[in-house]
């Protein structure tokens, strides 16, 4: 029998001919310069060229914000989605992050010190389906939150996520923007201040909800924020929308951000507000 088909021999890259490891090297996705892994780690991922942000896993923001060796706690780190519309695939796209990325969900949530002061960190993950928000994402928020009223300590919640709630959770993921909301509102109630920290891209019901309710909301650089996309706007207003809408640097203009900050100087702008807010180590 003839094949239908015959499978083209993968030619071997110009690295690979010389015998150089891809996987020891990033591009940036911005201006194409092409750096060491080890080189942009040292620069917290961010393009010592121009700026661009690279994304990171939530455990790298842990270790960049957190004073080292204070993120002992975890909160809801036994939550497991239940899948429940069962919907076609997602027990075994699941199955398949835990394995990857060691996350119960697309959230992680923990006690920790930044510069001496203890707060609870809330870091999503756009790995794990694009840091989407699901039910044990919003459970796993709201025990954030009251455990950060019931210690009395700040809270700061770090979110990227593509495509806000979850699809394949349905109306349980739409009931987190509820849930998570309510654990704002206990926030504000017990005068707990909330940091909402918004990284590229935070968007959909994670934008409509909790990310931007906080006391004091940052966005890293260049990041894209914002409900809808650009383009479903677009089609359906039909108008053209202006120059970098939705970016930290025209939301910022606009006044729905207190600051833009970079990556590098986060911690440190973290713990200014903190101590302004009477922050106290311990
Ligand atoms: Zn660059």
């Amino acid at each position: 029998m003839i094949p239908f088909f015959k499978k083209k021999k993968k030619l071997p890259s110009a690295s690979e001919k010389r015998g150089i490891k891809e996987d020891l090297f990033a591009k940036c996705e911005k201006c194409g310069a092409l750096y060491y892994k080890k080189q942009l780690e040292r620069e917290l991922w961010v393009c010592p060229e121009c700026g661009y942000h690279f994304r990171i896993p939530a455990s790298k923001y842990v270790e960049y914000l957190l004073d080292e060796g204070t993120f002992i706690e975890r909160i809801g780190e036994n939550l497991y989605s239940t899948d429940p519309l069962k919907f076609p695939g997602y027990a075994k796209k699941l199955e398949g992050y835990y394995e990857k990325l060691k996350l119960n969900d697309a959230a992680l949530c923990g006690i920790g010190h930044i510069e001496g002061i203890k707060v609870v960190l809330f870091v999503t993950d756009f790995k794990f389906l694009g840091g989407s928000m699901g039910s044990v994402y919003g459970e796993i928020f709201l025990r954030g939150t009251r455990r950060a009223v019931k210690e009395k300590i700040p809270f700061i919640s770090l979110t990227t996520s593509g495509g806000g709630a979850r699809m394949h959770e349905g109306i349980f993921s739409l009931m987190q923007m509820a849930k998570t909301v309510v654990g704002v509102v206990e926030l504000n109630e017990a005068n707990i201040p909330y940091i909402s920290v918004v990284a590229h891209p935070t968007m959909g019901g994670v934008m409509a909800s909790f990310a931007s309710l906080g006391d004091i909301i940052i966005a890293e650089p260049g990041a894209l924020l914002g409900f809808a996309g650009p383009r479903v706007i677009e089609q359906t207003i039909r108008q053209k929308l202006p120059e970098g809408f939705q970016t930290s640097e025209f939301l910022l203009e606009k006044g729905f951000l207190d600051e833009v900050v970079s990556r590098k100087e986060l911690k440190k702008r973290l713990a200014y507000y903190l101590k302004h807010f009477g922050g106290s180590n311990g």
